[in-house]
């Protein structure tokens, strides 16, 4: 066992001790709830393993900046979020969310894997390798925010207005969850986002319904307007959609078809008959990671109470999500979408939009691939799952795009963690992995990067 390995080993108590620390503290961003306390701990947590920590205050929660630098060594920046969601349903909990137990090798408590322990893990790197050599193979920089679950709207502004202090040759973070067969993940992008919201109202009130002969109806025209956006074949019509969409490398190709799966099994898992076809294929993991989605998240219109009421209803509105991938601009694709339903005769409709986020996704063929799939395997005994990006979006496009610097998510916590649920749990072990992974990350930078 290496030096910085052994130091985990001895101090694992002690480790597991402060990360209940941090777990003990709420940090619920969406209701400003400890946020600015959890921050606090968070930061002296780092100044006592010598990071230089600053706190940066933003229009709403704390950015939390470290860093411990060598000269002419590469830089590794940090990511990671130490807010959380909301705990709620209490009452489905084993355990209360802010007092966390380990129970049957895991560790119960909001915002254990979403992301408290997995970005404590290169915290508690930093420290074993600079216990173990006086210092560290490389330079590191950390940038902790407070807002993920609110959807980041700070860090986009924080990363323009502090290029240089965030500038680092490779951007590495834990999140999400290792594959279902404990294989590890090595996650080159996220999707975009473009979330929206229809509302054709025809009429100042809802009318007997009799008067459908002459008057419009909200509902029925929603139901035209959603109809034209997607065909039965799941090809989404909106003119230029697809125009930007890259496609897949070879590399890419050969690393997704990779990925163990089981069609029947999965099928099965999400009690369902068949899965959709893409474009190219029906292969799910083929579509999860390449196609981009155009899909109904809700719709609402009349009345749906019990019995039968004849009503012709006033307003109808549906929210639709686009997952998008590179390189689809989530602004250019919701002025396409106006265009086109325009075009159609939809003028009536009123738009808003809740969310937009760039896709972003590092080439495969990156220099720091290797490296980080050395240093994966060394500790998981097994190479990493390659995903040139993963069906969910987030904050990457802020390294990818903004800063220009490539971005590699490397996931510790178990597909069983529950995040965002009641019960959430960190692989207790996974932990540990993860501590060791970020140690192996650093040996492996410090020595090979050029
Ligand atoms: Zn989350």
């Amino acid at each position: 066992m290496s030096k910085p390995d052994q130091f985990v080993e001895i101090h694992r108590n002690r480790i597991l001790e402060e990360l209940f620390s941090l777990l003990r503290q709420p940090s619920i961003s969406t209701r400003d709830e400890g946020v600015k306390e959890c921050a606090e701990l968070l930061a002296r947590s780092m100044t006592e393993v010598g990071i230089t920590t600053r706190i940066f205050e933003t229009e709403r929660h704390p950015i939390v900046y470290g860093e411990m630098l060598r000269e002419g060594k590469p830089t590794l920046l940090i990511y990671g979020h130490y807010d959380v969601q909301p705990p709620e349903p209490l009452e489905e909990w084993s355990s209360p969310p802010f007092e966390p137990v380990i129970r049957g090798g895991k560790i119960y408590g909001r915002g254990s894997s979403d992301n408290k322990a997995q970005l404590f893990t290169y915290v508690k790197a930093v420290e074993a390798l600079v216990q173990s050599f006086g210092s560290l193979p490389l330079s590191v920089k950390f940038l902790f925010e407070g807002e993920e679950e609110i959807g980041s709207p700070s860090l986009k502004p924080f990363a323009m207005n502090n290029r240089e202090l965030l500038r680092s040759d490779l951007v590495v973070y834990s999140d999400s969850h290792i594959h279902e067969s404990g294989r590890p993940l090595l996650i080159l992008g996220l999707k975009g986002m473009l979330y929206v919201e229809l509302r054709i109202r025809t009429s100042p009130r809802d009318q007997h319904s009799m008067r459908a002969t002459s008057i419009p109806n909200p509902a029925w025209r929603l139901v035209w307007a959603l109809s034209a956006l997607k065909d039965r074949t799941n090809r989404v019509r909106i003119p230029h959609f697809y125009d930007k969409v890259l496609p897949p490398t070879p590399l890419e190709r050969e690393a997704v078809s990779q990925i163990p799966y089981d069609e029947e099994a999965l099928r099965h898992h999400f009690g369902v008959k068949e899965f959709l076809p893409g474009r190219e294929t029906r292969h799910y993991y083929m579509n999860l990671v390449f196609e981009p989605t155009c899909n109904i998240a809700g719709i609402v219109s009349g009345y749906i109470g019990s019995g039968s009421k004849t009503v012709l209803p006033s307003v109808a509105s549906a929210k639709v999500d686009f997952r998008l991938v590179p390189k689809q601009d989530p602004q250019e694709i919701f002025g396409q979408l106006q265009n086109y339903l325009n075009e159609e005769g939809f003028e009536d409709i009123e738009y808003g939009t809740h969310s937009m986020i760039e896709p972003s996704r590092t080439p495969i063929d990156h220099p720091a691939v290797p490296l980080l799939r050395e240093a994966v395997s060394r500790v998981y005994g097994q190479s990493p799952l390659i995903f040139p990006n993963i069906g969910g979006s987030g904050p990457n496009y802020i390294f990818t795009e903004i800063l220009k610097t490539p971005c590699f998510v490397v996931p510790h916590a178990t597909h069983d963690q529950n995040n965002h649920a009641p019960n959430e749990s960190m692989d207790l072990e996974g932990f540990f992995k993860g501590i060791r992974t970020g140690i192996s990350i650093m040996l492996q930078l410090g020595e090979g990067w050029r």
